[in-house]
């Protein structure tokens, strides 16, 4: 059965939509979700990642009350048969119970969730020890690292994704277009 690794934040939830509205909330800003478009989010704010990384870990719960991307449950739950997901997210240990409890809360159909900051090599050696050939992900240098280490990626476009380009990765806008690619996978 092929086996595809999946990201977690804003690759199956809207995570950083959901970071700027609890930010914006909570130290009274008004910066406006669309605009952004560097990765770390916490510059926008003066945080330090010390600072971001206390408040994720304080508001986990607020933080998850986000729906699933569009196409995403009705994709996955169609490959049930014929492809084995497994979740790899870059997110420290500390944050994985708060993922897995928004992933039985929605019913996404997975086989695992892994935490894959803990292997030594990241996600490629998650990726490569569980025998993944495609890897679904938003994260520029995450999916560079994969690519180069011989793994196909599908690149979720984000505003900042848009210089990363590779042989193995190709583009894709939602989970409507990766349903579709999928199912030339398995044909
Ligand atoms: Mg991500």
């Amino acid at each position: 059965m092929i086996h595809i690794g999946l990201d977690f934040d804003d690759t199956l939830m809207d995570t950083r939509k959901s970071i700027v509205s609890v930010l914006n909330k909570q130290l009274k800003r008004n910066i406006m979700f669309d605009e952004v478009t560097i990765y770390e989010i916490s510059e926008l704010y003066g945080q330090s990642f010390e600072e971001f990384q206390e408040f994720f870990t304080i508001n986990q719960d607020e933080l998850h009350h986000m729906e699933p991307y569009p196409f995403l449950q009705e994709t996955l739950s169609r490959f049930v048969d014929k492809i084995k997901f497994t979740i790899m997210t870059g997110r420290p240990i500390e944050w994985m119970e708060s993922a897995k409890k928004w992933i039985k809360e929605n019913d996404i159909i997975v086989e695992s969730s892994l935490c894959a900051s803990q292997f030594e090599n990241g996600k490629l050696e998650c990726a490569k020890l569980n025998g993944v050939s495609l890897f679904i992900e938003d994260h520029p240098a995450h999916a560079l690292t994969l690519a180069d280490g011989g793994i196909n990626v599908l690149l979720i476009d984000k505003p900042y994704n848009q210089e990363c380009q590779h042989d193995r990765i190709t583009r894709v806008r939602d989970w409507k277009e990766i349903g579709d690619i999928l199912d030339a996978f398995v044909s």
